[in-house]
């Protein structure tokens, strides 16, 4: 399966103005990176919608813990909740951890956030797609939900594996994996 068209169809394919069902194609594949982590994500429409207005309207950040069903290929993402928030800012978020049920995070960044943690307004939300040195800190905690996600905005969307954010060191920040995002283009 190739990974980056059928990201870009499922969006295309997902106007703000439809009316969503409870069918068994109304699942977007929201990831397909099967040759990087061997396994593609699914959402249903009116969660990827509820995502992704959320992204588009915050001013602080968010934080839902994602639940759904884990099959050997495909991971369904079907349900979002929010845990409990401490204190959050444009550029930071403190809440209690997903449970252990939970098998991903979300969180958004502000479009104009940079790898450096400071906002820069009219920045390309692109690079604002990351996950931080906090982000990373999280993702090592043996509890940590398997998969996490950062949006910017209802287009752009990263995703990392519990294994990358790990596999990735004691890095500042680590950067979207080209098929492991939507909203760069082709
Ligand atoms: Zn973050």
């Amino acid at each position: 399966m190739r990974s980056l068209p059928l990201v870009a169809l499922a969006l295309l394919s997902c106007p703000p103005s439809q009316t969503y069902g409870a069918g068994g194609d109304s699942s977007q594949i929201v990831a397909s990176a099967r040759e990087a982590t061997g396994y593609a994500i699914t959402m249903p429409r009116p969660l990827l919608h509820e995502l992704g207005h959320l992204a588009d309207t915050a001013t602080i950040e968010h934080v839902r813990c994602l639940y759904g069903v884990a099959r050997p290929d495909t991971v369904h993402l079907l349900w979002a909740f929010e845990p409990e928030i401490g204190k959050a800012t444009t550029t930071y978020v403190q809440h209690e951890s997903c449970p252990a049920v939970a098998i991903a995070s979300w969180h958004n960044h502000l479009a104009g956030v940079t790898m450096t943690g400071t906002l820069v307004p009219g920045e390309d939300p692109r690079s604002s797609c990351y996950l931080s040195g906090v982000d990373l800190r999280a993702a090592r905690e043996y509890a940590s939900p398997k998969i996490l996600f950062v949006q910017v905005t209802r287009d752009v969307r990263c995703w990392w594996s519990q294994e990358q954010a790990i596999r990735s060191g004691l890095v500042g920040a680590l950067g979207a994996f080209p098929e492991q995002r939507a909203g760069f283009g082709p």
